[in-house]
């Protein structure tokens, strides 16, 4: 019932010539995996470019990051309409965002307004720390994160966007990212089972909690993909490093397809 998604987030890699040239490499492999959405988020210097060259494909575009604000004196920052312009998704909530610029829950919030307001489709991020993990704190810290990071949201009847495809939940331990460390499957499935969707069921009701796709983010690669996506409550995966080859993303991609 939940159509699997699997999103690469490039992270500050590519230059825009770089960015093309994995395009080209990664449209021909892709187009012919059905059954899975698949996105690429490239950094924002390249959004343009990559745009252009996804016109007519079935991959679906992502910025890393916005400003919640539709414009303004926000020097370095990059807004809503200006995402939309381009792009069908956004990362929200990153764990090296959240470690590393200051992102709060509330700016999280913000956010997913603003995304939600402006037609985008969130991922959103979640996750513990390892020291997090370590004093047993996963749940309270996780179920925490999302219960703030969308509160307020309404994908009620009154929303055009209303369903559970409006957002996408990305839990990603951050002891896991970059770190060859994965998670385990069965830890994980855990994790979104009864922690992620019981606190979107708070928010949201069963119906939407069992709609909303959860994806596992954490040094997935081609040999360990399956298992994930095997789980029954994990929906796809957010990849970060194995996303900037072409054939280690593929692999992915088509694991998730089955
Ligand atoms: C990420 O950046 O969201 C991520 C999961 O990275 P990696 O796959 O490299 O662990």
């Amino acid at each position: 019932m939940r159509t699997p998604l699997v999103a690469g987030n490039w992270k500050m890699f590519k230059t825009v010539a770089e960015a093309r040239h994995l395009i080209s490499e990664l449209v021909p492999g892709l187009q012919g995996i059905k059954g899975v959405e698949k996105v690429i988020c490239p950094p924002a210097m390249a959004l343009l470019a990559a745009a252009a060259l996804l016109e007519g494909t079935e991959i679906g575009l992502g910025a890393q990051n916005m400003h919640w604000e539709s414009s303004g004196a926000f020097t370095g920052e990059i807004a809503p309409p200006m995402v939309a312009e381009l792009c069908q998704y956004v990362i929200l909530g990153h764990s090296e965002r959240r470690a590393m610029f200051g992102e709060t829950d509330e700016t999280v919030n913000k956010k997913v307004g603003a995304a939600l307001a402006h037609g985008l489709l969130p991922i959103v991020c979640v996750g513990e720390t390892l020291d997090e993990n370590e004093a047993g704190r996963t749940a309270e810290v996780v179920a925490g994160q999302v219960r703030a990071g969308l509160a307020g949201m309404s994908l009620d009847s009154d929303n055009p966007l209303a369903s559970g495809r409006s957002i996408i939940i990305a839990y990603e331990p951050v002891w896991a990212i970059g770190t060859g460390k994965a998670a385990n499957a069965e830890g994980a499935n855990a994790v979104v089972a009864d922690i992620i969707r019981p606190a979107l069921a708070e928010l949201f009701g069963d119906a939407l909690a069992q709609e909303i796709r959860v994806l596992y983010g954490g040094s997935v690669k081609g040999s360990n993909a399956a298992e994930y996506f095997n789980m029954p409550d994990i929906d796809g995966a957010l990849v970060g490093g194995a996303s900037l080859k072409a054939a280690d993303f593929t692999q992915i991609v088509q694991a998730a397809a089955g």
